[in-house]
This record gives C-alpha cells, structure tokens and sequence, in this order.
C-alpha cells in the first residue's frame, strides 16, 4: 500500500510498504479521507520536528476486516461500514490515563514502523490497523465530514470541560475551524446562543452565514451578552483578555487553542475570586466524547453544516500539495483521499 511520510521540513515522500497485519482485537480500515490539522501542518513546515513521520490522525474509512474478538463485540462496525478513527494511542498505564483522564495520557506519540516512519496517526496511507477500542461507527456521509470525528471530540471534550449545559450561552474567540466546529456542536446541543469574537472581516462574515447569533471584533465584545462559557480557540494574551470581558459572574473559560509558547497571559486573581469564574483548559479527547462525536456524526446529522468547512480535496499522490496548502495559506480542513 502506499503511505506519505513527512522526512523533514518542506519534505514528504510516498512509499510502498505492506498491508498491516491486525491481531484478534484490531480493525484493517481502507482509509477513505484524512484532515490535515495543526500537527501535520507544523511537521511539513518544520514548526515541529519529529521525522520521519507518518502523520494524519484525522481519518475515516471503510472496515476492511475485523479480528476474531473485535468481531464477537456487541456495535462492531460491519465490513464495508464508514467509520471514524481515534488514530492517537493511549498508554492505559500512565498516571493520567489511569485516572481517566486519557486525553493527557504521557505517551501520545506512535511507535517505529518497519519502514522506520514514527506513527503520528499514520492517516496519510491506503490502510491502517488499529484496536477495535478507537474504531467509531458513523453511518453514511461524506467520507470528508467523517474524517471531523477527531476534530469534533475535541470539540465534545471542550465544551465538557467548559461544563456546558443546554440552555448556555457560549462565546468563542476565534472564527478559524476550531471555531466553526464549536458553534456547530454548540448549536446543536442547545446552546441559547453562540457569539463569535474574531478580528478578521472575512472570516467574521463567514461565520455570521454559518448561524453564529452575534459576531463582532474584540473592540466591540462589550455589545454580547455575557456568556456561560468561552472558549478561546486562539492563543494570545489579546484572546484571554477578551474572554474575561465576554464571561458572565459564573462561567467558564476554556483554554482550547495553544500554541506552544503562547505568551503567559496574567491571570487577575481578584477577578476569578470575586466573579467566581473557573479557567480551565482542554486538550485532545476521551472516549466518551467519541461516542458524543459518532452520534453528531451518524446518518449525516451535521454534514451540511460540516461539508462547507473542507477547503480542498487531494488524492494521496498529490499529498504535498495539501500539505503545503494548509502550512502556508489560511483554511479550513483540507482533505487527502486516497
Ligand atoms: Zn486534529
Ligand atoms: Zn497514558
């Protein structure tokens, strides 16, 4: 089968390698898209610098054949059914996981393949073998849209830990696809309203046509009404500050974009104490929020809304091209199908 393997910046290389073997309790997945998100954006600029790797771990596909244990499994996705995979393993034995708390787990990183590629989700191939564990049913839709099961855990596992309730209102500081993603998950979980803070003309406007309620530039945050819960999808010490003007007495701020080195916002001590507000960040996803992201996706249930953010679509030979596209020009989800 044929594999991208990012070897260093500005770099990618196609190879061939074998079909993965899959033990008793592994799924073979025919992978039909992969999203290039952040990681696989800052490994091909050379923002990160973990090579030779064997990125993309926003992937979907259709089941090719199922272990023998995996098979006796109540739910197991049919062969031949769409799935979503969870492509980032998790230890089960660090301190985090052992918690519960798998979206911390120490251990993220993938191991060496044969080939000597290090499995960073390992997307940007025509196959992949992964535990039954990870493997999420969908139903049908759009290969691209199922492939946003990562990307909308993580949206799940935000507004979780922002304590989000139906009947909420959220404010999200950020009009990029992160942003998108919120209010779309938001709005279909029964926020009272979303509002969307963003500098940029184009993208404010983009998102005002996607059903944002409100959407203004951070000079005029004082026009929304106070919100339950923001979440801040960007990282700099302007978007923090902007969040405390847009959280109500009571709510949450949620920590969701950041990049590494962001500067240190200061944290007013006085006005968490007396306002009574929680700051919390959230990072990566958990198993329950793949169930919660399954069911956003399943049948298509949010596929017009999800469709409008895939940017561009590229088969797996002309995978430098969507790299390229999506470190150097601003988008949405660009989309590698093999
Ligand atoms: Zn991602
Ligand atoms: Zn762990």
């Amino acid at each position: 089968m044929r594999t991208a393997v990012i070897t260093a910046a500005g770099q990618v290389e196609t190879r061939e390698i074998p079909v993965p073997d899959i033990g008793d309790s592994e799924v073979l997945v025919r992978i039909a898209a992969c999203g290039i998100c952040t990681m696989e954006a800052n490994l091909y600029a050379g923002r990160m610098t973990v090579y030779p790797a064997a990125a993309g771990h926003e992937i979907s596909g259709w089941v090719e054949r199922i272990g023998a244990k995996a098979a006796a499994l109540e739910d197991m996705p049919a062969v031949g059914s769409l799935v979503a995979l969870d492509g980032l393993p998790r230890c089960g034995a660090c301190r985090s996981c052992r918690r519960g708390q798998t979206a911390i787990c120490v251990a993220l990183q993938g191991h060496k393949r044969e080939d000597g590629a290090i499995t960073m989700g390992a997307g940007l191939a025509e196959y992949i073998a992964l535990p039954a564990s990870r493997v999420w049913s969908v139903g049908d839709t759009d290969p691209a849209v199922a492939a946003m099961g990562e990307p909308l855990a993580c949206v799940v596992h935000s507004l979780r830990r922002g304590g989000f309730r139906a009947g909420d209102r959220v404010t999200v500081i950020g009009a990029g696809y992160m942003g998108h993603l919120h209010l779309a998950v938001a709005a279909h979980l029964q926020a009272r309203g979303v509002a969307v803070v963003e500098r940029d003309e184009q993208r404010l406007a983009a998102i005002a046509a996607a059903g944002a309620e409100a959407t203004v530039t951070p000079e005029d945050i004082g026009q929304l009404p106070p919100a339950d819960v923001v979440v801040v999808t960007i990282a700099s010490k302007e978007a923090i500050a902007a969040a405390l003007a847009a959280v109500a007495d009571g709510g949450t701020i949620v920590l969701y974009g950041g990049g590494p080195g962001g500067p240190p916002a200061e944290l007013p001590g006085y006005e968490v104490h007396r306002r009574q507000l929680t700051v919390t960040g959230s990072f990566s996803h958990e198993p329950d929020d793949w169930r919660a992201a399954a069911e956003l996706l399943r049948g298509g249930r949010l596929a017009a809304r999800l469709e409008t953010l895939v940017t561009a679509r590229y088969p797996l030979d002309e995978v430098e091209k969507a790299l390229k596209q999506a470190a150097e020009t601003p988008v949405y989800r660009v989309v590698v199908t093999p």
